[in-house]
């Protein structure tokens, strides 16, 4: 019997894939996939578990569809994801209104999942997290005029602070004439602006040869009908001068790189099992520099990590103001349980949260700066439609990725449709985010 479910993605874009094949595999199966909660025989929760604070997002999520539940406003509930693979379990435990729990080898079992939590049993599946990753086919959630393209899934590099390698297994590529067609399939569908993502892409194929294949997988894809391709999560020490080369000589790569650095102190990184040092990264950065001009860097920060005192942390802020990295997500060391890290000395959380703040403040100061150079300037902009609130249309340029990064908000005498790429010039800035007008429409 066909059942309405209810999708919620919590999370990363890597999880957001696993939710879109969940839907697919749903739909495939005879399932309708329902908008709201209200209403739906099930409602399926993805989680993330990455964080502490993750996980109570999660929670807020299954609360609520408790209380519908409850209301009799939706029959059963599942839940997903690498918070399930972290807690197992616990979750039911803790939340007894959750029918049925699936880890993170476990999406492709959703149907059966759906079935059996709708014929009263409570399902736990927790598959293989070291097997191949699953070719599932996708419902596309994002906007028509992108979409994640994940090439690989787990991580290898244990990371002291992490717990993705226990929560996703090892890294594990997709075969490369998987991803590209899948690729395809995507450029068939319209997609404009194709994002690149995996836990660390810079390995992808080292778990078949030991060679780096991501060059060979750039340049596969740039031969397809795609406007911008873009690329999250290079784990620097993993960046040839051949993927470097790549970078710098396709046009359809944006050239904007999410590079996570996490710390820059030499004995931060080492205890934190990060290969490279201080001097490694700086002469990395130096050389993308100059090898792909107008290069926007995005990374992540960890402050008060085991072994940051406050000479570790002005280190720290000297460094960002020297490199003066544009985007940076910050976020105050949290001890994740089951990590070698969280059991080494720290400083309390709150001073870590101190030391975030400032952090923020060094880079919102950076932005300006960049805010400020960009007046004048006309930028290509993948217009993302009309937003009622500040009554102008929005976009993107090269320098913003969506959802992390923030939007230009532009004027138009015509109506530039949404999913084609305009040209805007900058004149101003709100909120901290660039305004401009529209110059001349292209065609997408
Ligand atoms: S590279 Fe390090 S921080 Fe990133 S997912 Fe892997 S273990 Fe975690």
């Amino acid at each position: 019997m066909p059942y309405k479910i209810h999708f919620i993605p919590l999370g990363c874009a890597k999880n957001v894939v696993n939710c879109e094949q969940m839907m697919n595999l749903c739909r495939e199966a005879g399932h309708t996939l329902a908008d709201a909660p209200e209403g739906a025989d099930v409602a399926v929760i993805n989680t993330c578990g990455f964080l502490s604070s993750a996980s109570e997002e999660a929670i807020q999520h299954i609360l609520r569809m408790a209380e519908l539940k409850a209301a009799g406003r939706l029959k059963k509930i599942l839940v997903t994801g690498c918070m399930t693979q972290r807690y197992g379990e616990d979750v039911p435990a803790e939340m007894p209104e959750v029918d049925g729990i699936l880890g993170t080898g476990s999406y492709k079992d959703i149907v059966s999942a759906v079935e059996d939590v709708m014929a009263g049993k409570h399902p736990r599946y927790f598959g293989d997290i070291d097997a191949p990753v699953d070719e599932f086919g996708r419902v596309l959630t994002t906007p028509p005029w992108y979409a994640y393209l994940r090439i690989a899934e787990g991580c290898g590099n244990w990371c002291a602070f992490c717990i993705i390698p226990k929560l996703r297994g090892k890294y594990r590529s997709r075969p490369m004439d998987k991803v590209v067609e899948e690729a395809r399939e995507l450029a068939a569908r319209g997609v404009k602006e194709l994002i690149v993502v995996a836990q660390d892409i810079t390995r992808y194929g080292t778990d078949w040869d030991g060679e780096h294949h991501l060059a060979d997988l750039l340049e596969e894809l740039c031969k397809l009908d795609f406007h911008w391709i873009r690329l999250h999560y290079l784990y620097p020490d993993q960046m040839d001068d051949r993927l470097i080369d790549v970078i710098a000589r396709e046009p359809k790569i944006l050239k904007y790189l999410d590079i996570p650095l996490q710390h820059c102190n030499d004995g931060i990184l080492k205890k934190m099992n990060r290969r490279g040092d201080k001097a490694y990264i700086e002469a990395l950065l130096d050389k993308l520099r100059e090898r792909i001009p107008g290069l926007v860097l995005r990374t992540s920060i960890i402050t008060g990590l085991p072994g940051e005192g406050e000479a570790e942390f002005e280190e720290l802020c000297q460094f960002l103001w020297d490199q003066r990295l544009l985007r940076a997500g910050v976020f105050p060391y949290s001890p994740e349980e089951g990590t070698p890290a969280a059991k080494m000395e720290r400083v309390d959380t709150e001073e870590a949260e101190r030391r975030a703040e400032l952090v923020v403040d060094i880079q919102s100061r950076i932005m300006d700066e960049w805010n400020e150079e960009m007046q004048g300037e006309i930028l290509e902009v993948l217009c993302e439609g009309f937003d009622g609130q500040s009554m102008s249309y929005v976009g993107r340029s090269w320098a913003e990725s969506p959802d992390i990064d923030g939007r230009i908000y532009f004027t138009a005498d015509g109506e530039p449709e949404a999913g084609s790429f305009v040209r805007v010039r900058i004149t101003g800035v709100m909120d901290g985010e660039l305004t401009g007008e529209l110059v001349e429409e292209e065609n997408g």
